[in-house]
């Protein structure tokens, strides 16, 4: 049960409703969110009348959420959340496109890459500084160095930087370095990172568990909302199934079942979400078509060279004539692309 108390509710009479909850032998958890206030009633004992609670000073409305995530659910929150990361709006109308490398390797791979989005109005590279690679000895990133360059050629190009971080230990320098924090596959149950990130005031990215259930992955967002960071963005990554012809196959049918489901934006990694470069525009078509709010993608000035992921990764043209794909089914659903009003160039 959710009991959403008045948004003036006064100390004295929160604390007479938590004597009034005691007697009735109600435990409860406070939740909070951009100014709203309610509390979680995991239990109500047999025979209890919750209209008693309606009655109650400083009470507003009481409803259930039977969904185990209640800050993440639309039936705390109807209206979509829609935030704005320097000047841009996430989860509104226009659709947010980020790209850049998979991995930070030098600077001038990720000025050739900030150059290239700035002339297609793109207003968000991505990059790894730290990576979770699958082997010990496979390029870990230039770390603190890579975080550099990325802010770097991001304030030389006018870009927002989208960047993984790997470990509780690297949250400063990730705060100090990125516009929007993105938390990994891997570590979406790392439930101790989820909490440290929602005592920021910071944007993240939270991409879905390799194996989790969307119940999972809301639980996930939960941690960060309840820490009171209410600036999450999902997305949709890909999970293992049984194929072995991708590198994981991107849920699609995500999309409508966390908008109903949330009122969170949700974006789609097409290019983790396939493994290989070539699908990586169909997916991203059909994830806008089904409902992504933006689409986070991997390019490489030179994918053949690139030190991870290259196999997935657009070559920049790709990536052009991706946008003009992009922008006419966006405009059917009456979105426009953030990068709307880009003009089209080879790379330089
Ligand atoms: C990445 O974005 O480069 C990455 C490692 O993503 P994921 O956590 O989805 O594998
Ligand atoms: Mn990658």
């Amino acid at each position: 049960m959710i009991v959403v108390l008045n948004r003036d509710i006064s100390a004295a009479e929160f604390d007479q409703l938590a004597d009034r909850l005691q007697q009735h032998r109600l435990g409860f958890h406070r939740l909070a969110l951009g100014g709203k206030q309610g509390l979680s009633i995991p239990e109500i004992p047999e025979g209890f009348d919750v209209r008693q609670l309606q009655m109650l000073d400083g009470v507003q409305e009481v409803f259930e959420i039977n969904e185990p995530y209640k800050l993440a659910s639309r039936r705390w929150k109807k209206e979509a959340t829609r935030f704005e990361v320097n000047g841009v709006e996430i989860g509104g109308p226009a659709v947010n496109i980020v790209a850049g490398p998979c991995a930070v390797e030098n600077e001038d791979q990720v000025f050739a890459v900030a150059e290239f989005l700035h002339r297609h109005h793109i207003k968000f590279i991505r990059g790894g500084a730290y990576k979770p690679r699958t082997s010990p000895y496979a390029f870990q990133g230039l770390k603190t160095a890579g975080l550099k360059i990325l802010r770097k050629a991001a304030d030389a190009y006018k870009l927002r930087v989208v960047t993984e971080v790997l470990d509780v230990s690297l949250l400063d320098e990730a705060c100090e370095y990125a516009d929007i924090l993105q938390t990994g596959t891997r570590n979406m149950s790392n439930f101790y990172l989820l909490s440290a990130i929602g005592k920021r005031n910071k944007p993240v990215l939270l991409k879905r568990g390799m194996a989790s259930r969307i119940t999972e992955w809301l639980m996930a967002a939960e941690y960060i909302l309840s820490g009171g960071n209410d600036k999450v963005i999902l997305c949709e990554r890909g999970i293992r199934t049984f194929d072995d012809l991708v590198r994981n196959t991107l849920d699609i049918a995500a999309f409508p079942i966390v908008k109903e489901l949330s009122h969170l934006p949700v974006w789609s990694d097409p290019s983790h979400g396939t493994g290989l470069r070539n699908r990586v525009a169909p997916m991203a078509l059909a994830s806008i078509a089904a409902g992504a709010d933006g689409l986070i993608m991997e390019m490489h000035p030179n994918p053949e060279a690139a030190l991870s992921d290259g196999p997935q990764s657009l070559y920049p043209e790709q990536l052009g004539d991706l946008l003009r794909q992009l922008s006419p089914v966006a405009a059917v659903l009456g979105r426009p692309l953030d990068c709307a009003e880009m003009v089209h160039q080879p790379m330089a």
